[in-house]
Order: C-alpha cells, then structure tokens, then sequence
C-alpha cells in the first residue's frame, strides 16, 4: 500500500475510532473520572498535534506569504488577486448568514423551548466559562473593527509573531514581499531564501502528519466524550441540526456549486482530496492550526498554485470564517427565538452585516466564534432599543444555553472555515497560476 494511502486510512480510522471511544467509553464513564480522561486525551492529543502544528504557523505564514507575493510579481496583479479574494470572502461569508437565517426562521428551534431549569445552569456556565472572555474582546462592531484595523497595522511584527497575530504577521510579510520585487536583483537571494525556508517547512508539515493518527483519536474522543452526542437529541437538538444543516449545505452544496461555476471540475473530487485537511480541522477546532495543512494539500493534491494558497489561506485563516458567520447567526437568532422576541427584517439584515464582521474579527481558534457572538447580541439589542424603548435587552447570560452542545459544532463550522480558505485558493489560481517550471514540458 501507497504511504499516503495507509496516512489517509490512519486518519480516517483514528477519527471513527475517536468518535467511538468518545462516545462508548469515555462518556459513560463517572462525571469526576470523565472530567480526568477528557484532560488526559486533551493533553495527549495537543502535544502529539496541535502544539506542533501551532509551531509551524508564523515561520509558516511568513514564509509562505512572502514566497507568494514574490511569486505575484506585481502590484498590478497584487492588487487583482487581493481585491478579488476579499469578493469572495465576503460574498461567501454573506451568502452563508443569509442561509443560516433562512434555515433558522424556517425550522423556528428555539419555539416552545421553556427556560426552566435551563436559565440557572446557563447563568452559572456563563459566568464561569465565558463572560471573562467576553469581558477582554471588543463590545461592539465598532471595537471589533477597530481590532481589525490595529491587526492590519501592527507596530510590532515580532510582538505580532508571538502573539500568534496571524494577520499582523501577513500584513508585515505583504509589505516586505512587495519591497523585495521592486527592489530587484540584489533582494534576488533573499527571494529565494525565503522559497527554501518555505519548502522546509512544508516538509516538516508532512512529517507532522503522521502524528495526526493519535492526535485526532485523542482530541475527537476527549471532545465527543465531554458532551456525547446524545445532545444531538436533547433540548438543544433542533438548534444543533439547525446549525449542522445550514453547515451541510453551505460546504457540500453551495460552495462546491460556486467551484463548479467557475471551474467546470468536479467540486466534490476537489473535496475528497482535501480530506486531510477536513479531518484536522474537524479535530483541531482551529483553523490557524490547520493552516499548515491546508497550505500544504492545496499544493499538493488540490490543483491550487502556490501564488493563490500562499496568499489566500494565510488571510483566510483569519478573516474568511463562513461556517462561524453561519453559526453566529443561527445561535442569535436561535436566543431570540427563545425569549420571543419578533426580529424584525431590519433587525435581520443587522444580523446579517454584523455575523459576517464578529466572525472575520473571531480567531482562527476553538471557541472563538462562542465569543465574538456577543457583538451581534448588543448590535440586535442595540437596534431593538429603538424601535422599543421598554424592551428588555437580551442578556448575554444567554450565551450559556448553548454552551454545552458547542464543542461539536465548533468542530464542524470549522470544516467549513478551512474549505472557503482552500476553495477560495483553487479559484484565484484561475487569475494566478504559477509560472511552469523552466524545465517542465510545455502542457
Ligand atoms: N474554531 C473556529 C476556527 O478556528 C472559530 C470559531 O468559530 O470558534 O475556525
């Protein structure tokens, strides 16, 4: 058997048996001995995976980046491939919100749901799992844009590199792949040193994958067993298939509809090659961690030239989070549901506009999206104010509702995250193709 046919069985099997044991021997188990096997995992799996894949995301990005401006060649062409990737990561992310809320006022899953017993454990969780992160993000679109514009002019590059600021980091590595092209010849070896560092590291993502077998059964378990996926049926299960319908259709017919349109190929082999990267990040939860795998199957497998992915994903990773946009709207709407409260159109298209922005500002991290949710909470109470000046504002206590069942629908949106990333890159390779080797045959 082929090496990377035995990989792909390894991670596919790791992932069924993670689902498994997660399921069948870690959620049964006693809350206290459960609470210990699900650190255990947890930590298993982030030193085997997810730490070594967060090692690679600067020096990865940087390099990467600045190969691929360099590789641009152009501020001309630069400026085509920029402008026509921010059209599609904000048409993808609108058209994954509107979806969302369509789904969300036909399917009505937070009608007839009685707070009860509910509004305490919610309270309780909000208060010791999220309000204190909360409390350290921006209040408002305003802040949160605000944010943005701090990260597109870091001060600091190396403070952004520590800080894992991906985007602060992309900004940086714009600039200096720019300045290289147009200085010329005597930036020629720095070029190419920065082409060799970026093929080394692709090569240590390769090696890195080999430990996702045990990275992925580990994490998967620990993250199935905390909730068991018999939430999937409990009160918060029409919100759940909510969210996991408007996800289904987004990443397995939208998208690869928009692929077909452009490409004429079949999207869902583009899919199938991709599946490495869909397994890490349906067990990372982290679209930066995925990163470097993304880059690298794009690349390898994926049809994409190394001027599109090494410019799309990077960004991508930060700023192009369809399935959290989706989410975000589904689980606003969803609170409101609950509270009966009548969401106007007005107070739907706000939803719409702020979804997309909370989630460009959300971190390509696990749980980032539960956080950056509040923002569209106070633009909808905001709006709400008014037009009903005596209205109760929603809480954010709310939040805690659907904490519990988030684990699993962090997992899945950001399949969706990373696929707009790598689909994005395929259909940019159309405007940036890479130049053929000098030594290869003519097509
Ligand atoms: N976990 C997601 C990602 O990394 C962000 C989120 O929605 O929480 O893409």
């Amino acid at each position: 058997m082929k090496r990377e046919h035995l990989l792909t069985l390894l991670i596919l099997g790791a992932l069924g048996l993670g689902v498994a044991a997660g399921q069948f021997v870690v959620h049964p188990m006693d809350a206290e001995l459960r609470r210990a096997w699900v650190a255990g995992l947890q930590s298993a799996g982030e030193i085997t995976f997810l730490r070594p894949l967060f090692m690679l995301i600067v020096p990865l990005v940087f390099a990467s980046v600045v190969s691929g401006i360099c590789a641009i060649g152009s501020p001309h062409r630069l400026g085509l491939v920029g402008g026509w990737t921010m059209v599609y990561f904000g048409g993808t992310t609108l058209l994954a919100v509107a979806l969302g809320l369509v789904l969300v006022e036909w399917i009505q899953p937070g009608a007839g749901i009685a707070l009860g017993d509910l509004e305490a454990a919610a309270r309780s969780t909000y208060e010791t799992d999220v309000a204190g992160r909360v409390a350290a993000a921006p209040e408002s679109v305003g802040g949160a844009f605000m944010n943005l514009l701090r990260s597109l002019v870091p001060e600091n590059p190396i403070r952004s590199a520590a800080e894992r600021d991906v985007l602060g980091v992309c900004v940086f590595a714009i600039l200096l792949g720019l300045a290289l092209v147009l200085t010329g010849e005597p930036a020629k070896p720095v070029i190419a040193f920065m082409d060799g560092l970026f093929q080394a590291l692709i090569r240590i993502v390769g090696w890195i994958m080999w430990l996702a077998p045990v990275g992925v059964l580990c994490i998967v378990a620990a993250r199935v067993g905390t909730s068991g996926l018999g939430a999937l049926a409990g009160p918060m299960g029409a919100y759940m298939a909510t969210v996991l319908l408007g996800l289904g259709l987004h990443v397995f017919v939208m998208l690869p509809l928009i692929l077909f349109l452009f490409e004429r190929t079949n999207p869902y082999r583009f899919l199938w090659d991709m599946r490495k990267v869909i397994v890490t990040a349906f067990s990372t939860s982290s679209s930066n961690a995925t990163l470097p795998v993304t880059i690298e199957e794009c690349q390898r497998v994926g049809g994409c030239s190394k001027r599109a992915t090494n410019f799309v994903t990077p960004l991508g990773s930060t700023i192009n989070m369809n399935g959290t946009a989706l989410y975000e709207g589904v689980a606003v709407s969803f609170l409101f549901q609950i509270f009966n409260y009548d969401l106007a159109w007005q107070q739907q298209v706000l939803i719409l506009i702020t979804a997309t922005l909370a989630a460009a500002g959300a971190a390509g991290i696990p749980s980032a999206g539960l956080v950056t949710m509040a923002i569209v909470i106070g633009a909808v109470n905001s709006s709400l104010a008014t037009v009903a000046p005596d209205a109760e504002p929603l809480p954010l206590w709310t939040i805690g509702i659907i904490y519990g069942v988030d684990r699993i629908l962090d997992m899945c949106r950001t399949v969706n995250n990373v696929m707009g990333d790598a689909i994005g890159a395929r259909l940019i390779t159309r405007i940036a193709p890479d130049e053929p080797e000098p030594d290869a045959p003519a097509a």
